[in-house]
């Protein structure tokens, strides 16, 4: 018999309450009864953003709450920086230069996070009217320091956007009290959703140059969505199963309490990392930087990445991540977001030495496991 485990970095498992609310009959998106839905889902989202700025329900993936930011914010021949330390970083680049948007690119080496530095002098030698950074590249496993990113943009005529699709409900965001103007986010990593919807919260400072922006946009139009949402209604039609199970994840988000998410991610990682020491595993990313939502660990020389990840999905039922780009084959990540708790880790783990032994990898079987118990066991 094969059970099937998932700890990528999206999509993250579905808990049971989020999918017996997807499995209710669809009712009417333009009704009272999805109205008190929808706003129920607006109320509970500002909470888990950490603002009370309007947040926005977009029918797409995290990506299509990134192409919102880009085209609402600028119009072409604008200059934006974009801070670039993995796959994910580099998307805002290319989404810039689909909008004609001129970016002015910084370039961190992947396992790195940025220096706050870099991008004040980015600021003063260009006239970008955009910052655009991420809370977690997933690709690398780094956290960027976004609270001193924004006290150093707050203090500039830019507006500064986050890439929080990984870090939300993971990671702490201050978004209001950090001044973060756009956090952008997906379904399907913390908030424990499956793929399709994406979210954005927008700053007073963000909606100045969503009004002067001249770029083309239409379905991604925040004008259009700040109209219908000011009447609990919404553009287009929503995906109302999705926003019913939104509500559900939202509420066990809520009844956990936010620290104590993030408390819980955190040990996750702590775990995985111990587990990768105690098996003489290196670490991708930079200690200084390494990130609670996502652990990106080195492939030991000799041994094939992905057939390692093949092996323990197929195999065994357990999926984690292997690398992006150009780290495919050479590094493998488990999650730890959503509906993961730490005998997800242990499961993982133990699958990962199973298959590692298989391998030939020479470790002490167990060793592991029992470096992810000692964690847990520190209350
Ligand atoms: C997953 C992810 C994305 C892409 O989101 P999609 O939902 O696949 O469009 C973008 N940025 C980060 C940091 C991610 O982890």
């Amino acid at each position: 018999m094969k059970k099937n485990y998932l700890l990528t970095p999206g999509p993250t498992p579905l808990p049971p309450q989020v999918c017996e609310a997807l499995a209710r009959p669809i009712i009417h998106h333009r009704t009272p009864q999805f109205q008190a839905i929808l706003k129920e889902a607006l109320e509970g989202l500002k909470y888990v953003f950490q603002t009370s700025s309007d947040v926005f329900i977009l029918s797409s993936s995290g990506t299509g709450a990134m192409e919102a930011a880009v085209a609402n914010l600028l119009s072409s021949g604008d200059t934006a920086i974009t801070v670039e330390g993995g796959k994910f970083g580099e998307r805002w680049t290319e989404l810039c230069q689909a909008y004609g948007v001129h970016a002015e690119v910084i370039k961190v080496e992947w396992g790195k996070a940025v220096r706050v530095e870099e991008i004040k002098a980015k600021l003063k030698a260009t006239k970008a009217r955009v910052v655009f950074t991420t809370l977690c590249e997933t690709s690398t496993g780094v956290t960027s320091d976004i609270k001193s990113i924004a006290e150093v943009v707050k203090n500039s005529e830019a507006v500064l956007v986050v890439d929080a699709i990984s870090g939300l409900g993971v990671i702490d965001l201050k978004t209001d009290e950090w001044a973060v103007d756009v956090v952008v986010s997906g379904s399907q990593k913390g908030l424990m959703l499956p793929p399709g919807l994406g979210f954005i919260s927008i700053s007073q400072k963000a909606w100045k140059l969503i009004d002067a922006a001249r770029s083309p946009r239409y379905y991604f139009d925040l004008r259009a969505a700040k109209k219908a949402w000011a009447q609990a209604d919404t553009p287009f039609t929503t995906p109302v199963s999705l926003v019913v199970a939104l509500n559900a994840a939202l509420k066990m988000l809520k009844q956990e309490g936010l620290e104590n998410v993030f408390t819980r991610c955190g040990k996750m990682a702590e775990s995985v990392r111990a587990a990768a020491g105690a098996l003489g595993l290196k670490l991708y990313a930079d200690a200084s930087c390494a990130s609670d939502a996502i652990t990106a660990i080195n492939v030991p020389s000799g041994l094939d990445g992905e057939k390692l990840v093949k092996t323990m999905r197929d195999i065994y039922g357990v999926t984690i991540a292997g690398g992006q780009s150009e780290l495919k084959g050479r590094v493998f990540r488990i999650a730890s977001m959503g509906y993961i708790n730490e005998f997800d880790i242990t499961l993982a783990l133990s699958c990962l030495e199973k298959v590692l032994y298989q391998m030939g990898y020479k470790f002490e079987l167990g060793a592991g496991v029992k470096a992810a118990q000692e964690v847990f066991l520190v209350l």
